[in-house]
Formats: structure tokens, sequence, C-alpha cells
């Protein structure tokens, strides 16, 4: 995750966009103990210090933000929605609209 000389050409996964100043906030909280299988729908690029992805767990949806930090990175968790409604977050928080 050296990444600072990264070229950006070679970034593969999207790029959030910085937050608009009228964005929705999100509730993040410690990551729920105890989940199931989750799986990745979705994630952003490890460039940046903070990554985000969206994980489905059954039936469900949810966003977990990684704050990359030394020794250990700090993990965060957002509500559970059904999937689709856990896509529409997922695009808004990319587009800065949420966060
Ligand atoms: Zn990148």
């Amino acid at each position: 995750m050296a990444a600072s000389a990264l070229d950006p050409d070679e970034c593969l996964s999207p790029h959030w966009e910085i937050r608009q100043k009228d964005h929705v906030k999100l509730v993040w909280h410690k990551p729920f103990e105890g989940v199931g299988r989750v799986r990745a729908l979705a994630w952003t690029c490890d460039c940046r210090a903070v990554v985000y992805e969206l994980l489905q767990s059954g039936g469900q949806a949810f966003i977990r933000k990684t704050t990359q930090a030394e020794p250990t990175p700090e993990v965060e968790e957002s509500h559970r929605w059904p999937i689709e409604e856990a896509r529409r977050v997922w695009h808004a928080l990319l587009l800065g609209e949420m966060r």
C-alpha cells in the first residue's frame, strides 16, 4: 500500500469524490461481531487512505469503511439495508452525496 508513487492510470477501482457540502451523514459504528459470510460487491481504490467496500451478507448489504493507519487500520460499518437500497447509498457515497 505504498501508493504515493502509484500512477493514477494504474488504478483499477473507482475513487470516491470529495464530499459535497450538503452531504447526508451516514452513521458509522464498530463492526458488528459474528457476521456470517460476507461477499464484496464493490470497493473503492486502495490508493486512498480511506477505502470503502460494499458488502453483502445474506439478503442485506452494508458499507465497510477502512481508514488505513499504522499499526492497525480503523474499521467502521454502516447500517444494513436491503441490497437495492445499499447500492443507492453506495453510489451516493461515491459521488460525495453521502459520507
Ligand atoms: Zn487509485
